[in-house]
């Protein structure tokens, strides 16, 4: 397989999807968001969110992840990545109510690393991540079969990028292997392919192909030609049973409509625009355009990046545009641009904006626990067992 036909992007039902109050029963969101939601007119949603959080004290703890909208960020106790946020859920047992303003996976991690007595809330359930929604449990069980039938199973540790569904973490947990961030891939690869390790030639990567080829070729240093394409949606995946025993990695065919969208024309442009610019990109992004980028890392890392830069330097970043706006807003001293040329909101992080956390906030203040995300008790125990072994990860 090269990286060229890698490259091309399959449609997602996620469009069709946006605006409905019904959502996709077989994705990994919710299937709808219930009660009647505040104007976004309304000029008091500032004061109301401000009251409720208020009346609900040490209750509440408002989890904001890096990409959402400032009107939702100005309300959140702590920010972060997932991994980071689903962490600090765990360090607040006082608190009751976990509102994770995030995406459906999130909140489902932050079921799983809370206790039974904290009700983990996500404000809108139409709000889900489509690189998610690309590995289904059925679709992965499937694969199994495929990889079982081509006498690969026994040899093949399943590696998942956190951003996959509560059932997807379950899969690896109950085959050995281990969720990943994307600043921690590198590691969850080296230990899965590590003498000693539970098994040691190959690896299948959910959902994200992109982070998992990225981190094969540039940081363990394997050609695009060890890495083949899963694809769910032809049969045996779109690949014979020789591609598979010859493969190292398994790249199931995902990717974030987000970062997915920066080609390497936009790269190009920038440095004909910006001499001397930086280009800084996350893990997420096509192998072409991490291969440009001057540096690539994690959203905590292109952060501490920025923290660290000197003023003065120019800085192109390929992640969410939020994010982006908000790092140009706290470094005045130094250019901090956009790497493309068109917006690039990750549209159902969107979803969740002032209207929606009011209500929520309205309705926890009333009494009445709404949206409430629950992983069932085997899919937790599975899935937690894989969250433990990137834990342990050296
Ligand atoms: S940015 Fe991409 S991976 Fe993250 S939640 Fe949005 S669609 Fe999913």
């Amino acid at each position: 397989m090269t990286t060229t036909e890698t490259l091309d992007v399959q449609p997602t039902p996620l469009a069709l999807l946006l605006l409905g109050r019904e959502a996709d029963p077989r994705s990994e969101r919710g299937v709808n968001c219930p009660g009647d939601l505040p104007a976004p007119s309304d000029p008091d949603l500032v004061e109301r969110a401000r009251t409720a959080k208020a009346k609900l004290g040490e209750k509440v703890f408002i989890l904001g992840h890096h990409y959402q909208r400032d009107e939702v960020i100005e309300f959140a106790d702590v920010t972060g990545d997932s991994f980071k946020l689903a962490r600090d859920a765990a360090g607040r047992p006082e608190a009751e109510y976990i509102v994770f303003c995030g995406v459906h996976f999130m909140a489902e991690s932050a079921d799983i690393l809370t206790s039974e007595a904290q009700a983990v809330i996500l404000p809108d359930l139409a709000a889900g991540c489509s690189m998610a929604d690309m590995a289904t449990a059925e679709q992965v069980a499937e694969c199994w079969d495929v990889l079982t039938e081509a006498g690969v199973a026994d040899v093949t540790v399943p590696v998942s990028y956190m951003n996959s569904s509560a059932d997807i973490k379950a899969f690896t947990g109950r085959h050995g292997g281990t969720i990943c961030t994307s600043s921690n891939a590198k590691r969850a690869l080296e230990w899965a392919f590590a003498e000693g390790g539970p098994r040691q030639n190959k690896v299948l990567f959910l959902p994200d192909q992109h982070l998992g080829r990225n981190t094969a070729v540039r940081d363990l240093g394997f050609s695009p030609d060890d890495c083949v394409l899963y694809n769910p949606h032809k049969p045996n995946g779109g690949l014979t049973a020789e591609q598979l025993r010859a493969a190292k990695m398994i790249l199931w065919r995902g990717h974030c409509s987000v970062h997915g969208r920066f080609s390497l024309d936009s790269v190009e442009d920038v440095r004909a625009r910006i001499p001397g610019v930086n280009v800084l990109v996350h893990p997420e992004c096509k192998h072409e355009v991490v291969a440009a980028a001057d540096q690539v890392g994690s959203t905590e890392y292109i952060i501490k990046a920025l923290d660290a830069a000197p003023a003065g330097s120019a800085w192109a970043i390929g992640t969410e545009l939020n994010l982006v706006r908000r790092l140009a807003k706290a470094h005045p001293d130094k250019q901090i641009v956009f790497l493309d040329k068109t917006v690039c909101f990750c549209s159902t992080m969107n979803r969740i904006d002032l209207p929606h956390l009011v209500w929520t906030l309205e309705s926890l203040a009333d009494g009445k626990v709404v949206n409430r995300i629950q992983v069932d008790k085997e899919t937790e125990h599975f899935a937690k067992l894989a969250l433990e072994r990137m834990l342990a990860l050296p």
